[in-house]
């Protein structure tokens, strides 16, 4: 019988790679999930703890990546949410130089498929609108932000000087505001935020005064996308743009999840965090061509969905 083929999971224990996993798991791979556990949670994987097929290494992926041969390294092993990667600006500067510099080495020496979580934070507070991949960003490299976007620019290149140095095969997603079910509730991004204060009658803060947008796509949508990359042909490197194309404003974002969640919330203003974008919007004409995908799940039943989950997790 043949072997199994080995992914290895950085970050699995996260929102989004614990998606990964579980897909993965599901296509009879063999997963190691590789996590040291800074924002992830048992909670995310206990459900795939008793599958043979499954191993949770707790470990840095700077320093943890195990021995021996894999098919796949995906590196999502980075803190998403702004008040959690500004905690430790420096540490998240090196998570994603030197993690992913951890996780090309050893795709050089197994010959493993890297994919990688990039981010729309790349294009900064962008001056193009919707932003294409061609375009190149407009980022602090002095500000708050500046460790994750930095950071995420610097694992794109390291990326793609594997690839022209060490024929290295690489898949960059460029991820857009991404949300849903199993959302750690503390997390402090804007949708687990609103959703939890909605639910519990507190105050919905709106940075600024809520006119800036995002477009927010929902989990099983972009793990769709994630999938789609990575099985696409070597010369498919990306990077590649993948969230949902419908905008809105936060206070739109507040102001249906106050609906549909029957809350009486208010709004209270709180101040703009410093280079926040204004605007951000995927043009995903990219990844409609090449990978023939697009979301499905509009913005209203994400969060139905999300809203659900998060009653019960709170009634827990
Ligand atoms: P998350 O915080 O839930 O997941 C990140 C995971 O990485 C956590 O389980 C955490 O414990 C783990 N981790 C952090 N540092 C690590 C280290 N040094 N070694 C091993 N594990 C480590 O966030 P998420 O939303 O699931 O995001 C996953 C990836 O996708 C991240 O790389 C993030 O930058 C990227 N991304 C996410 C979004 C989004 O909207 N969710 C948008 C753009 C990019
Ligand atoms: N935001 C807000 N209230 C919150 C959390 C966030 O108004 O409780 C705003 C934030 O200033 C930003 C947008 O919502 O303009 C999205 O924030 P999030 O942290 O979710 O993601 P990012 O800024 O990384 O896109």
């Amino acid at each position: 019988m043949p072997a199994k083929s080995i992914a290895i999971v950085a970050g699995g224990a996260g929102f989004l790679g614990s998606l990964v996993c579980e897909r993965l798991l599901g296509e009879g791979r063999s997963v190691v999930c590789l996590d040291n556990l800074l924002t992830g949670r048992v909670a995310n994987i206990a459900h795939m703890t008793g599958n043979p097929d499954f191993r949770f290494i707790e470990g840095d992926v700077r320093s943890a990546l195990p021995d021996g041969p894999a098919d796949e390294i995906w590196n999502l092993a980075c803190p998403a949410s702004p008040p959690q990667y500004q905690a430790d600006p420096i540490g998240t500067m090196l998570i994603n130089v030197v993690g992913m510099q951890a996780v090309l080495e050893k795709a050089r020496v197994t010959g493993a498929r890297v994919f990688q979580a990039s981010t729309s934070e790349v294009y900064g507070d962008p001056e193009v609108h919707p932003q294409i991949e061609s375009y190149r960003g407009a980022v602090s490299t002095i500000g708050p932000r500046a460790c994750y976007d930095e950071g995420k620019r610097a694992a794109e290149t390291l990326c793609f000087d594997y690839a022209r140095m060490h024929g290295v095969s690489i898949k960059v997603a460029r991820i857009f505001n991404t949300y849903g079910p199993c959302m750690d509730p503390m997390d402090g991004r804007v949708v687990s935020n609103f959703v939890v204060n909605a639910l519990r009658g507190l105050p919905l803060q709106l940075y600024g005064d809520g006119v800036q947008t995002r477009s927010f796509c929902y989990r099983d949508d972009l793990v769709e996308g994630f999938f789609r990359l990575m099985r696409s042909p070597a010369e498919v490197t990306g990077p590649i743009n993948l969230g949902n194309p419908g905008e809105f404003t936060i206070r739109e974002l507040g102001e249906l999840v106050l609906s549909m969640t029957g809350s009486k919330s208010v709004f209270v203003n709180k101040p703009m965090p410093v280079d926040d974008p204004k605007m951000r919007q995927p043009d995903i004409s990219l990844a409609r061509e090449l990978l023939g995908w697009e979301p499905k799940i509009s913005l209203r039943e994400g969060l139905s969905r999300t809203i659900e989950h998060f009653i019960e997790r709170l009634a827990a």
